[in-house]
This record gives structure tokens, sequence and C-alpha cells, in this order.
């Protein structure tokens, strides 16, 4: 039977490895750190706090549903109100426009920038807008001349979902074939019940009900290439020999491994590339703070509070609250204690506006100065690792995570490019 080596169990190590082991592969998973990556989820006195992921962003058009459909995988959505979406707009709350109603009850935009913005939707999903190779979505706004507050929104926009700071720095391309895709969903944010970890529990399920094996704990030091199959090391000195590999770890991570000349002179360029990089705050309170919204977004400092609670009241003990308070960051200056400092104090500001009393109700917190959302961010002059290296090479080496090539931004992509390669092994075996 054929082996295949996967290294690296984040989402998109576990789902490949699910899937190939589904098609009768011999699957070896190694991680390094806790399964599941950053999407593990934390119980702190009774309260589950996501390391990472938290939503998922047009479920209904992503790879992550083929996925589920194809390996069974049990999992229950909790999908977001957008009625209880706001903007932070001129000293008070307005509607967020997540979706229709949204954009006609808001006060973001006046009526006739309604009608020019919902021009732009149509003409998105219909394909007549493209976007320009090497032209960021600022330039291409202006270049349109599409109207101020009409542009502000589709930037906006893209700071939610690509989780950035500067998102006129997106490849216009890259744009709008996101929200072709987003555009059309009908759940466009929703929430795994139970948090992230039930859908790491469910993939580690199918991977073990399919004879894989999961070597926890084991990190890859050393790959060679012997005779077309592949020796692994691990930094004990234990070793395995198989006929593939597949890479979901961060080119950063990759980099550290002792590789074959070709394989580390491909993704060396990609382990300097700029990450995606947020500031978290969670906290767990207690008793309930009942509010007419479930998420904020200030628009000024680029951050936002959703109640995770509001969704699924099995991640707090009872009558406790979960929220997640996340700060998009700017590169160039994380280094910057004050900066962090700074973006601390406009978090405190959020939570004292809308969320009166929590500071009394606080049972526990949990701040994450840095956390990489992902790792190679969409800006002009960086490009994403392909899952192949090139047709030859392709049949037995292959890389995924969030990092690759695929559709979507964040997960999904770690999900895309597991299964663009499961996809592809499946069919060269049928040949
Ligand atoms: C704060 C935050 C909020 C987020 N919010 C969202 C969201 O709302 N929606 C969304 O879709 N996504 C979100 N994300 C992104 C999402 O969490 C990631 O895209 C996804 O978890 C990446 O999975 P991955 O498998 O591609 O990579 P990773 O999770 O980074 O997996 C890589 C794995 O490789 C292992 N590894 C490294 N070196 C070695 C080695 N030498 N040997 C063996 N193993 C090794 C690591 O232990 C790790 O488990 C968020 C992320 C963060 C941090």
């Amino acid at each position: 039977m054929e082996t295949v080596a996967v290294v690296g169990g984040g989402l998109a190590g576990l789902s490949v490895a699910a899937l190939l082991a589904r098609q009768g592969k011999q699957v070896h998973l190694y991680d390094a750190g806790l399964l599941g990556g950053r999407a593990t989820s934390q119980v702190i006195k009774g309260f589950t706090f996501n390391y990472g992921a938290h939503a998922i962003y047009g479920r209904d058009q992503s790879i992550l549903r083929t996925i589920i459909k194809t390996l069974k995988l049990e999992i229950t959505w909790l999908d977001f109100s957008s009625t209880k979406a706001k903007y932070e707009f001129a000293g008070h709350l307005t509607a967020a426009p997540a979706n229709a109603i949204g954009l006609l009850k808001t006060e973001v935009i006046n009526g006739t920038d309604k009608l020019r913005f919902t021009w732009e939707v149509v003409k998105t999903v219909l394909h007549l807008e493209r976007g320009t190779p090497d032209v960021s979505i600022g330039q291409w706004l202006a270049q349109e001349k599409v109207e101020t507050d009409v542009s502000r929104l589709m930037l906006d926009l893209a700071s939610s979902n690509f989780f950035t700071t500067e998102p006129e720095n997106i490849p216009s391309v890259v744009y709008f074939d996101y929200y072709r895709k987003l555009f059309r969903t009908r759940k466009p944010v929703s929430y795994i019940a139970g948090g992230w970890q039930v859908l790491i529990t469910e993939l580690e399920r199918v991977l073990q009900e399919n004879e894989g094996t999961i070597h926890r704990k084991t990190k890859i030091t050393a790959i060679e290439e012997i005779e077309q199959r592949y020796r692994l090391r691990d930094r004990k000195k234990d070793e395995w020999t198989v006929d593939r590999i597949i890479f979901a770890l961060p080119p950063r991570d990759m980099r550290k491994l002792a590789l074959p000349v070709p394989i580390q002179s491909f993704i060396e360029p990609f382990a300097y590339y700029e990450p995606v990089e947020v500031l978290v705050y969670d906290v767990g309170l207690s008793p309930y703070i009942q509010t007419p919204f479930s998420y904020v977004y200030d628009r000024t400092h680029q951050l936002f509070v959703t109640d995770l609670s509001h969704y699924d009241p099995s991640i707090a003990p009872k009558n406790g609250q979960v929220l997640q308070v996340v700060a998009y960051l700017a590169h160039q200056y994380v280094g910057n204690p004050d900066y962090l400092t700074e973006k601390v104090d406009q978090i405190n500001r959020l939570l004292d506006q809308h969320y009166p009393g929590w500071r009394d109700r606080l049972t526990v917190e949990r701040t994450m100065k840095r956390a990489i959302v992902q790792e190679i961010k969409w800006k002009m002059g960086q490009i994403a690792l392909p899952c192949f290296m090139n047709e030859e090479t392709g049949r037995t080496v292959a890389f995924v995570g969030d990092w690759c090539e695929g559709e979507g931004q964040l997960s999904e992509l770690s999900f895309s490019s597991a299964y663009t390669v499961a996809a592809a092994w499946e069919q060269k075996n049928a040949h």
C-alpha cells in the first residue's frame, strides 16, 4: 500500500490526511505541537477560547462544506444573525451592511451610494468586474472613479474578511475573485457549535477510522530523498520512509528543516513574506450582559467584538459570556510596544462603551498580542505558495496550508489546498 507522510497537523494537514486515508492510502501524520495548530480551543475556568479561527465566511459556498460532506463529519453550524451586527458610525451604532436588509438600513452610506454599491455587487457576481492584473483594489477604485463612500465600504468589507489594515493593497483580481463567491452566499458568517476543537476531533476520528497513524508531539527535523522515496527524521532521531510527502507546515517553519535542495529553494522566498497579524483579547464574563447586538465593528480603529456565547452558550458556564475582541495589526508597527498598548486601550474603550460593567464581571481573560491569522498576506508583491512544485515532483511532493494557492481566505485556503492535493492524487491513482 502507498504510504504518505503529512508533516503538520493543523486544519490543512488533518484535512488532507483524512481525505487521503479515506482513499485507501496509508497515512502518517506528524505534529510538533497540539493537533489542530492555530485552530485549537482552550478551556479556562469553564470558558472555551478558540486559539485562532472563530468563524467561517460563506459556508454554503465553501470547500469546507464539500470536505464535511465527503468525510461525513458531524458538525453543527450556528449562523450569524445579520440583524445583530452593527458598525460604529458617528458616535452611535448602525446596521452593518452584511446583507441586503443591512445595506438598506445602514447609515454608513446614503441612498444613491447604496444603489451604486449594489451595482458593484451585481457586476462582481456576474463576472463583469474582474479587476486588473498588477493593480491593487485601491488603485482600481481610483482608476474607475468609484464614489468615496462606496470605495470605503468595499474596503471595509475586505478588512473584515481578509483581517487586514491595508485592504487597499489587496490585488484587485484577488478581491473580485473572492467576492464573486462571497456575494452569492446566504450564510455570510457561521460558527461551529462547541468551538473549532469539534472539527479537529472529527477529522482525527475519520483519519483513525481509516487506519491513519497520528504521531503526536513529533517534530520533524530532516527529510531526505532516497531512491524516489522520502526519509523523515524527528528530533529524537526516529526515522520513517514513505512514498509521498505533504508539507502542511508554514514556509517559515519549513525552512528550519534539513530538506532536499530543490524543495528548499522552492519554498525559500515564501518564508520571508509578511503574514496577517492581529491582537486578540478574549474575556469570560459572569453574569451575562444582555445587548441588542452580537457584533460591533469599530471601523476607525479596525477592531471588532463578537459575543460568541450569544451563538453558542455551551462555550461558557451557566449565565457566563465569552466576548472576543480582534484588532487588525499593521505589520510595520507590531514590534512597537506603544502601538500594542494603544490597541489594548482602543479595545478597552470598545468594551466600556458597548458592554458597560464588563470589568466587574470579568472572570477570566486572555491576550494574544501578535497572533498570525494567515501566514502570507494578500498584498501587492506577495503571492501564495503553489500546491505542487512541477508536473514531475507533483506526483510525490505537495504543499497545503493557508499560505498556499486556493480559494477563499484564512482557513478556507487550508481546506481548499488540502482538497486540491487529495483530488489530484486520487486522479493520478486512477490512471
Ligand atoms: C486570532 C486568529 C483568528 C482567526 N480567525 C479566523 C476566522 O475567523 N476564520 C477563519 O477561517 N480563519 C481564521 N483564522 C485562521 C485559521 O486559524 C488558520 O487559517 C488555520 O488554522 C491554519 O491552519 P493550517 O493547517 O493551514 O496551519 P497551522 O494551523 O499553522 O498548522 C501548521 C502545523 O504544523 C505544525 N508544525 C510546525 N513545524 C513542525 C515540524 N517541524 N514538525 C511537525 N509539525 C510541525 C504545527 O504544530 C501546526 O500544528 C484565525 C487565526 C488566528 C490566529
